[in-house]
C-alpha cells in the first residue's frame, strides 16, 4: 500500500521506536502512549483489519505476529508484570490506521471492561 502509514514505517520510509522486527513483522513504541509502556505489532504485509486477512493465511500472519509481540515483552520487561493486547477494528472500535496492528500495553493499572 503506497500511502500506508503503517507500511511506511515497517518500510523504514518513516522512522519508528523499533522494538522488535523480523522478516514479516515489527512492533514499535506508539507515538502517544495511553499506558508507560506501549507498543504496536504490525504484520510487514497489508491488511486493513482482521477479517480482510485471507483464512488460508490467518494462522501463518497471527503466528509470526504472536512471535514478535512475544520477542517485544520480554525485551521491554512486559514479562515481569501484566499487560493487555487489544485490536481495534473497524471505526466503531476505535481504529485510525487502516492497517491491522496489536495495541501492547502495560506499565500500569488496566481497567475492564474498555470503554
Ligand atoms: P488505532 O487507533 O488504529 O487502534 O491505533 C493507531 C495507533 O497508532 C494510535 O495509538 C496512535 O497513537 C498510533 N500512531 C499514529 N500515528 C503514528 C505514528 O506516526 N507513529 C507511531 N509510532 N504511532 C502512531
Ligand atoms: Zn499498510
Amino acid at each position: 500500500m503506497d500511502d500506508c502509514l503503517f507500511c511506511k514505517i515497517a518500510a523504514g520510509q518513516i522512522p519508528a521506536d523499533k522494538v522488535f522486527e523480523d522478516d514479516r513483522a515489527l512492533v514499535f513504541r506508539d507515538i502517544s502512549p495511553q499506558a508507560p509502556t506501549h507498543l504496536l505489532a504490525v504484520p510487514k504485509k497489508h491488511y486493513a483489519a482482521v477479517h480482510d486477512i485471507p483464512p488460508e493465511e490467518a494462522g501463518t500472519l497471527f503466528g509470526r505476529l504472536m512471535t514478535a509481540v512475544c520477542a517485544a515483552l520480554r525485551a521491554t520487561g512486559l514479562d515481569k508484570g501484566g499487560y493487555r493486547l487489544v485490536v481495534n477494528s473497524g471505526e466503531t472500535a476505535g481504529q485510525t490506521v487502516p492497517h491491522l496492528h496489536i495495541h501492547v500495553l502495560g506499565g500500569r493499572e488496566l481497567s475492564w471492561p474498555p470503554g
